[in-house]
C-alpha cells in the first residue's frame, strides 16, 4: 500500500475517533521508528507510555514468538504456566497481593471499581480527581476528572466525587459514610503531567487506614520503570490496596493488570468477574520478558540517571526561553508546561525527525524508552531548544534570572 492509500482507507474505513498525525510507519528499533519513505524518527514519546523498553525488544519478540508456535490461547477457567510466572513476579516486586488479568487500562480500573463496590458492601463511592484519566469505558470515564472526556455520554455512571489534586482538605470534605475508595494517578499523565505531593499521599494512606477505605492507585501511565522505580508508589513510602497496570507492561502486546492486596484479594471469588483473553499465554510471557528486561538490564538504575539529565537539560531552558513555564515529572516522564498552545511544538519537532506529545493544550510530555542514551537526549533537547528559541519572544530573560534566586 502506498502513503495516500493508507490514508483513503482509514478515511473510507475507520471511525475518525483519533486526531491523527500524518505520518504511516512501518519500523522500529528502540528509540528509533521508520516511517514508510524509510525517514527516521527519534521517538521520545514511544507508543502513548506502552514503549518503555523501546520499539521491538528482542527479549520481548523472542518470548512472543517462542509462546506463539507453542500455544497461543487457552481460556481462564484452565491454568497455564506463563500466568502463574508473570502473577508471581509482579507480586515479587511489588506488594503481597493477588492479580487479576484483563486487556487495558480501563478494564484494570474497571475491575478496580468493581472490586471496591464488592468490598464496600453497600458503600460505594470512591473520591477522584480533577484532570485525573482513568480510561475510556463508561466506568472508568465515570471516574475521570475531566469535563471534555465526557460531554456527550451521559448520564454517567453514579458514586463518583471529583475533588482538587493535592488538596487534602477538599479529600476530607468530600467523605461520607459511603464513601469507600480514594482513587488517583500519583502522575497525572494526560491531566499535564502533575505530580502528587508526598505529604498530601501519606495523608490519603492515613485517611484510607483510619476509614478503612481503600486507596487505588492507578499505574497504567507511570508503572514499569516510567519513574525509575518499577511501581510510581515506591517513591512515596507508601503501599496502595489496590494498583492498576496496563501500557508499558506489555511492551506493546496488550495486558492490563490489577493487584490487590493479599488479605482482602479473596473479596472477589469465582463467577464474579471475568476478561476472556485476560492475561493469555502471549501477553503474560511478554509481560515476564518485560520485567526481566527491567531488572538485567539495570533499566531502573538507567532510567533515574537519564531522567536526572534530561531534567537538567529542560531546566536549563527554562531558565533561557521564556516560552517555557515550568518543567516537572519525575524520573523518564517529563512535563514541560508552556505559555502557549504546545501543539504547533509539536509539530515543529516531527518534521525535524523527533516525536513528542502535547497533552492537556499547554503541556509538552516527552518519556523515552528506559533505556535511552544520552545521546539520544541530547540529539532531542537540541531539536525541541532549536523550535522553542524561534518560539520564545525573547532569548534571555534577566528578571526571571533575579525571581529564581
Ligand atoms: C492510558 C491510561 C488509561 C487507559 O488505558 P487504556 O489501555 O487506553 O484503556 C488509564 N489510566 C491512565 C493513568 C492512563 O494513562
Amino acid at each position: 500500500m502506498k502513503k495516500e492509500e493508507v490514508f483513503n482507507s482509514y478515511k473510507e474505513n475507520i471511525m475518525p475517533t483519533y486526531t491523527k498525525i500524518p505520518l504511516v510507519f512501518v519500523k522500529g528499533k528502540g528509540s528509533r521508528l521508520w516511517d514508510i519513505h524509510n525517514n527516521a524518527y527519534l521517538d521520545f514519546f514511544p507508543g502513548w507510555g506502552v514503549g518503555n523498553l523501546g520499539h521491538c525488544h528482542p527479549k520481548v519478540m523472542s518470548a512472543a514468538r517462542d509462546q506463539i508456535s507453542k500455544l497461543i490461547f487457552i481460556p481462564n477457567n484452565y491454568y497455564h504456566i506463563p500466568q502463574a510466572k508473570l502473577a508471581k513476579e509482579l507480586v515479587y516486586w511489588s506488594f503481597p497481593s493477588k492479580a487479576f488479568f484483563c486487556n487495558s487500562g480501563a478494564e484494570a480500573n474497571e475491575a478496580a471499581i468493581k472490586f471496591a463496590r464488592k468490598f464496600g458492601k453497600g458503600r460505594y463511592e470512591i473520591i477522584t480527581f480533577e484532570n485525573s484519566f482513568h480510561g475510556r469505558t463508561l466506568g472508568a470515564l465515570s471516574a475521570t476528572g475531566q469535563k471534555k472526556y465526557q460531554d456527550g455520554f451521559g448520564p454517567l455512571l453514579e458514586g463518583f466525587k471529583t475533588v482538587k489534586f493535592n488538596d487534602i482538605r477538599a479529600v476530607n470534605d468530600a467523605i461520607t459514610d459511603k464513601s469507600v475508595a480514594i482513587m488517583l494517578e500519583l502522575i497525572q499523565g494526560e491531566g499535564g503531567i502533575n505530580v502528587a505531593d508526598k505529604d498530601f499521599v501519606l495523608a490519603l494512606r492515613k485517611i484510607c487506614d483510619e476509614k478503612n477505605l481503600l486507596l487505588i492507585v492507578d499505574e497504567v501511565q507511570t508503572g514499569i520503570g516510567r519513574t525509575g522505580k518499577l511501581f510510581c508508589y515506591q517513591n512515596y513510602g507508601i503501599t496502595p490496596d489496590i494498583m492498576t497496570l496496563a501500557k508499558a507492561l506489555g511492551a506493546g502486546l496488550p495486558i492490563g493488570c490489577m493487584l490487590v492486596k493479599k488479605d482482602i484479594a479473596d473479596t472477589l471469588t469465582a463467577g464474579m468477574h471475568a476478561s476472556t483473553f485476560g492475561g493469555g499465554p502471549v501477553v503474560s510471557k511478554a509481560a515476564l520478558a518485560v520485567l526481566r528486561a527491567v531488572k538485567k538490564e539495570k533499566l531502573l538504575a538507567n532510567a533515574q540517571k537519564m531522567g536526572e539529565y534530561l531534567f537538567l537539560l529542560l531546566k536549563a531552558l527554562e531558565d533561557r526561553y521564556d516560552v517555557i513555564k515550568e518543567v516537572r515529572g519525575m524520573g523518564l516522564m517529563a512535563g514541560v508546561e508552556l505559555n502557549t498552545e504546545g501543539s504547533p511544538i509539536v509539530e515543529k519537532c516531527l518534521v525535524k525527525g523527533l516525536l513528542i506529545n502535547c497533552t492537556h493544550e499547554r503541556v509538552l510530555r516527552l518519556m523515552p524508552a528506559l533505556n535511552v542514551t544520552k545521546k539520544e537526549i541530547d540529539k532531542a533537547v537540541t531539536i525541541l531548544e532549536s523550535i522553542l528559541g524561534e518560539a520564545s519572544q525573547r532569548g534571555h530573560s534577566p528578571e526571571r534570572r533575579v525571581k529564581n534566586e
